[in-house]
């Protein structure tokens, strides 16, 4: 056979793109701290630190029919979530995580060329979806206080039309995470009204919603182009098993459908979901303790002269380092087994990312915080950012 390249044969924009960067599992990070795993203290990824309810691990445990493929149309857990939604079934459809509903949304709209909004800084994954579809992200950044611009992306919209089929440059989706991910800000139900009026679908991220009270589900039975996204990695502590779920307007439902894998929720998925929504009343106090513990781990941060707490409506804080290097900090509290997020991003500059964990893991954070600050010789004070 002649000597052939096979990586001429790939599209060349997955060629060109940059390698995704796997975050370090638990047991390799141990080993390079040298930490045993129960030492470590993981907020990093705002998970749940409670983790799944026990009646839900029960259920688990219980099940007996894991040679059984799931089903497709996941009847029994779109019966349950309404109820918890308060929107018919009709307009459900669940995912292996709401990561995997993001992909399918982007492959049913964007074609090579075409256009996302993105309003940075926010969740990474709907740029990174975007660059697999060959599509493009025009990128619409938030306000200093994180608000979104609304002017700035209605001009890139009506700048751009939607329907006009010799422009390469056309945008369709705008993604808005409410409450985003970093910051925990919300978009107000006004602005999203204004956004609905545009020629575009507009998807919202609420993977963070139950710790905001904050919802605009009810609006998607209304509106043809509004799409919710939650998820049960969150609120039921079910990150690890990979089920999130979207709310979708009927016109828009029915041609998902046709693309979506069979099989895409696995069993164990399905079970623990439906266990979590009977076990509601035991995550929910749990999200109300997540919720106490971030009003009082923003309060302590505010305390150190080299951190600026950002307030959230979130799982997580995000802080502005002053005086100080913000990689530097995240690197000192790992090997001190405290995992927190890094950004370096325009619009994060020098800011980490803290997730809400329990009582006794803020307590050591806040420990370790006090012995580094007073360790470290500030080159400014607070108030100089
Ligand atoms: N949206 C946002 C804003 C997130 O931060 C995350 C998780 N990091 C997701 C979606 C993905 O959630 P899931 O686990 O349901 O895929």
């Amino acid at each position: 056979m002649a000597a052939f390249n096979f990586e001429d044969f790939l599209r060349p924009d997955i060629y060109d793109m940059e390698e995704y960067s796997p975050i370090e599992p638990f047991e390799v990070l141990s080993a390079r701290l040298g930490l045993p795993v129960e030492r470590i203290i993981k907020l990093d990824g705002n998970e749940n630190p409670y983790g799944p309810s026990p009646r839900t691990l029960a259920a688990l445990a219980d099940y007996r029919g894991y040679h059984i493929y799931p089903d497709p149309q996941h009847t029994l857990l779109r019966e349950a979530i309404q109820d918890y939604i308060g929107v018919d079934k009709a307009h459900i459809m669940f995912g292996s995580g709401s990561d995997e509903l993001i992909d399918l949304i982007m492959r049913l709209f964007l074609g090579p060329g075409e256009a996302i909004i993105n309003c940075p800084p926010t969740f990474g994954m709907y740029s990174f979806d975007a660059a697999i579809c060959g599509a493009q992200v025009m990128q619409v950044p938030r306000r200093t206080d994180f608000s979104l611009d609304v002017e700035a992306i209605r001009r890139q919209v009506l700048d751009h039309p939607t329907i006009r089929p010799s422009d390469h440059l056309t945008n369709k989706l705008l993604f808005i995470n409410s409450p985003n991910n970093p910051d925990g800000s919300l978009t107000s139900r006004e602005d999203l009204r204004q956004l609905l009026e545009l020629p575009l679908v507009v998807v919202v991220d609420e993977a963070y919603a139950e710790f905001s009270g904050v919802s605009v589900v009810d609006m998607v039975p209304e509106h043809p182009n509004l799409i919710v996204l939650k998820t049960f990695s969150k609120w039921a502590g079910l990150a690890g098993l990979r089920i999130g779920y979207g709310i979708f307007p009927l016109g828009i439902i029915r041609h998902l459908w046709k693309i979506k894998q069979p099989y895409n929720v696995n069993v164990a998925a399905q079970v623990a979901a439906l266990a979590s929504l009977e076990d509601f009343e035991y995550l929910q106090a749990n999200v109300q303790r997540i919720v106490a513990e971030r009003e009082r781990l923003y309060v302590e941060l505010g305390k150190f002269d080299f951190l600026h707490p950002y307030p959230s409506r979130s799982n997580f804080v995000l802080c502005h380092v002053l005086g100080w290097d913000a990689h530097g900090l995240k690197l000192s509290l790992e090997r001190e087994g405290i995992l927190v997020r890094y950004f370096d991003k325009p619009g994060l500059k020098d800011c980490i990312r803290i997730s809400v964990g329990k009582p006794e893991q803020t307590e050591v954070l806040l420990q370790a915080l006090r012995r580094l600050g007073s360790r470290i010789t500030r080159k400014a004070a607070k108030g100089t950012k």
